[in-house]
């Protein structure tokens, strides 16, 4: 009996790209022996003619589904909706763009059938990418991984084949705040990383800006770390042990030499030195408070405006 895959596509605005990424795809995959595509697109709130484009692709292809957002819940959302709907033994993640080749997906078979649990794909070029860009990234992933418990491979993308079992535990980890390429990491497994080299998008345009990748960033780091947090007390107690000796060299100083009355500049870099750093610590103690908040209100992770498939997984779906 074959095996099953769903390819789990999250595509916004990405008209000009559906017909050629099927096109490629299946050329692929049609090749492969012994299992059957299936198509999960999460058309995520697109404001161009995405949506009328899966329709005619799945009225043309019984394999091909879509799920259609009532707005844009963002690429985290997709690939959670899309993964949520899959039923099949493997599930791929991967972008319309193209920008991730599918002719890695003999080869990622072939990484399950050794025997692991996920195969990923990693860039080891940045070809095409702003230089601002690809510096900012190389940081967020020292950063990151220099605080955070869940160490995130440089590189790295959103294309990925898991197990079933691999699925299920990400499908497990329920928070709304979703930054997949950390929970990814967070559940475990043993994941086999295929290098490849960065391919550029020639149709349409990529969907960050840099204030969205510094959104992304954050995410990444306060979802997956209370470093900073503990960075917060450690520079106050750092803060209270020096005031203290300060306190007490400035009591003796005064016992001996009498009180000294200048200290104007002192006083005005104290304080403004100490309010700033009060501020900063409140502000991140807002970031995690804020995600909290976020959370505890439970919100869906998407709404499912429409979809041709029914397979009673969608469950987050609000129709
Ligand atoms: N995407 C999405 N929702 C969004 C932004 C992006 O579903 O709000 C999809 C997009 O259609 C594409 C994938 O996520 O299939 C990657 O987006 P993009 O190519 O813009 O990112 P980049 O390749 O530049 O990192
Ligand atoms: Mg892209």
């Amino acid at each position: 009996m074959s095996r099953t895959v769903d390819l789990v596509v999250p595509c916004y605005n990405e008209q000009d790209v559906i017909a050629s990424f099927y096109k490629e795809t299946n050329a692929v995959v049609k090749d492969i022996p012994g299992f059957d595509f299936r198509y999960i697109f999460i058309d995520d709130g697109s404001r161009d003619n995405t949506l009328p484009q899966l329709k005619a692709l799945a009225a043309l292809h019984p394999e091909v589904g879509y799920i259609s957002f009532s707005r844009n819940f963002g690429k985290e959302a997709g690939i959670y909706a899309g993964l949520k709907a899959s039923t099949a033994d493997l599930v791929v993640v991967m972008d319309a763009d193209l920008q991730h080749p599918p002719s890695m997906l003999p080869d990622m078979i072939a990484g399950i059938d050794e025997g692991h649990d996920c195969v990923a794909a990693r860039r080891i070029t940045r070809k095409g990418e702003g230089r601002v860009k690809s510096w900012l990234s190389s940081l967020f992933y020292k950063f990151s991984n220099a605080v955070s418990d869940v160490k995130m491979e440089e590189g790295a993308v959103d294309y990925r084949m898991m197990t079933r079992q691999m699925i299920n535990a990400v499908l497990s980890l329920c928070e709304r705040q979703r930054f997949s390429k950390g929970i990814f990491m967070w559940v475990g497994f043993d994941t086999k990383w295929i290098p490849y080299e960065n391919v550029e998008r020639t149709v349409g345009t990529s969907k960050w800006s840099i204030r969205s990748l510094f959104k992304y960033a954050m995410d990444g780091i306060m979802c997956f770390s209370t470093a900073p947090l503990k960075m917060v007390s450690w520079f106050g107690g750092i803060v209270c042990l020096l005031s203290f000796v300060y306190i007490i060299a400035t009591l003796i100083q005064t016992s001996i030499f009498g009180i000294d009355v200048p200290g104007y500049v002192t006083t005005l870099c104290a304080v403004l030195f100490l309010g700033g750093a009060i501020e900063f610590s409140i502000g991140i103690l807002g970031e995690y408070i804020s995600r909290i908040y976020l959370e505890v209100k439970n919100r869906p992770i998407y709404i499912t405006k429409e979809t041709n498939i029914h397979n009673g997984n969608d469950e987050e779906a609000v129709e």
